[in-house]
């Protein structure tokens, strides 16, 4: 077991201990559930074979990690990264299952990915380990078996190219298969894809935001300040919903550095200004595209660091770790990335009365969006971007005040109370289906 799979079993077990009091008279049960659910249901594993643009054939390792199915199909992103590992997707999976068990959307939790670096391969060649993925996959996912998406480094364009393979995959094998679109999520508009979903999860984020700021009586929103941690997709669109609703966006960051504006700076210019100059550093300037000529550079350590209302890491996993976590001035982290706060700073942020806003909640908006396009694909039916949005808002509210109930009932941190109102649903499913 890597760090991330024994840090995903080490978390249920903590959440075991406090829930199995609930379950008196069925603790050997609830027993069997939990132990069920310390490993996936299954990891399957292959080599892929892809032929190169030379005309040599370079083999692939690629998993897919099955983890619980008990609330409806797996579900879960694929990841093209140089340092995949088993133990990698297997953790990746374990936090599905979670996810959408917190948000309450029907589904069991799955994560696939390919030990590769996407930038050494040619469209084609992409393209070709892409296909040959979707066949590996083809007889262990369905829309009522288990639904992949998008993760780090896969894009709509390869979704693309795994439905299209995975419905001549299927019909090869004569297997039935009514609705390939349904199997996947994250899809391109033209194929089946949902109005909304480039800005779900961080419009999910800023919906969280929005209750939590009643629930602490920040009235003024031009008070509330916010430091963004990462300005692709998930920061992008946090800073721009925030900013829409009056919220003070006062740095942003990317890998190249960051920018700290102390009157708030504005999104979509910002946005303009990076994609000019290829950094949102470059765009304290006096260009009348950018309007953040107060702006000051800063690094992304220092934007961590920054004494504002909200801190949202918003790009890559542990970048908040028992080095820095005292340093966090921070009343509230939203965690919009996945994993980006390490189990040894959950404990110093607790103990420094740090709020955490957990990233299975605050960054579900994405996998929720991928719900609403599985139904529409499933029902052939689309739904204007107005009517995803309408849908996404109560759902993530729901999740919210779920969430702040379990927290003040037990008087426990923010992820241990996402974390019990998830695992309590898992279990309780499985406890109903029985055979433990
Ligand atoms: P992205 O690739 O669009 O953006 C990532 C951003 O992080 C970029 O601006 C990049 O420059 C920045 N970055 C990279 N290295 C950095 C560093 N060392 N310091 C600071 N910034 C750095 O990715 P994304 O889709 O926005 O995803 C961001 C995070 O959110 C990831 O953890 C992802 O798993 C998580 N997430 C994304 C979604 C989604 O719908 N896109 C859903 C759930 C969770």
């Amino acid at each position: 077991m890597s760090n991330q799979h024994q840090h995903a079993v080490a978390q249920l077990r903590r959440v075991a201990k406090l829930l199995r009091q609930d379950y008196a008279g069925r603790e050997q049960q609830f027993d069997a559930a939990i132990k069920r659910l310390e490993k996936p249901d299954v990891v399957h594993e292959t080599m892929l074979s892809v032929k190169l643009a030379d005309g040599s054939t370079k083999k692939f390792k690629a998993f897919r990690s099955q983890h619980n199915n008990a609330r409806g199909p797996y579900k879960g992103g694929i990841r093209y990264h140089q340092y995949v590992t088993k133990e990698e997707v297997m953790a990746l999976s374990t936090w599905m299952t979670w996810k959408c068990a917190v948000t309450g959307i029907p589904y069991g939790g799955s994560k696939g990915g390919i030990v590769v670096n996407p930038k050494e391969l040619s469209q084609v060649e992409l393209e070709r380990l892409s296909r040959a993925y979707a066949r590996f996959l083809s007889d262990k996912i369905g829309p009522w078996l288990d639904v992949p998406a998008p993760d780090v480094n896969t894009t709509g364009q390869i979704m693309a190219w795994m439905v299209d393979e995975y419905q001549q995959a299927v019909a090869k094998k004569g297997l039935v298969q009514e609705n390939p679109l349904g199997a996947f999520t994250g899809k391109p508009l033209e194929l089946g894809g949902s109005q909304g979903r480039d800005e779900a999860t961080g419009l999910g984020g800023v919906l969280v935001l929005e209750k939590l700021a009643e629930k602490l009586g920040w009235q003024r929103k031009k008070d509330v300040t916010i430091a963004i941690q990462g300005f692709g997709n998930v920061g992008y669109w946090f800073a721009k919903h925030a900013d829409a609703r009056g919220y003070r966006v006062v740095a942003v960051s990317d890998s190249k550095g960051g920018v700290y504006v102390p009157e708030g700076l504005n999104p979509e210019k910002t946005l303009e200004c990076k994609r000019d100059t290829g950094r949102v550093s470059e765009c304290r300037c006096t260009d009348e595209k950018c309007d953040i000529e107060n702006g000051e550079e800063l690094t992304n350590e220092q934007l961590l660091e920054l004494e504002v209302d909200v801190l949202v890491p918003a790009a890559l996993e542990d970048v908040i770790h028992q080095d820095n976590a005292a340093k966090i001035k921070a009343k509230v982290v939203i965690e919009m990335a996945n994993g980006p706060v390490t189990p040894e700073a959950d404990e110093i942020l607790a103990k420094n009365k740090v709020l955490l806003i957990p990233d299975i909640l605050a960054n579900s908006g994405g996998v929720t969006v991928s719900y609403f396009e599985w139904v529409q694909n499933l029902q052939g039916y689309y739904w204007s971007h107005a009517e995803v949005i309408d849908k996404l808002k109560p759902l993530m509210e729901d999740a919210f005040a779920q969430l702040w109930a379990i927290k003040e009932k037990h008087q426990v941190d923010g992820r241990m109370a996402a974390y019990l109102t998830a695992v309590r649903r898992v279990v309780d499913t499985m406890l109903l289906r029985g055979g433990l």
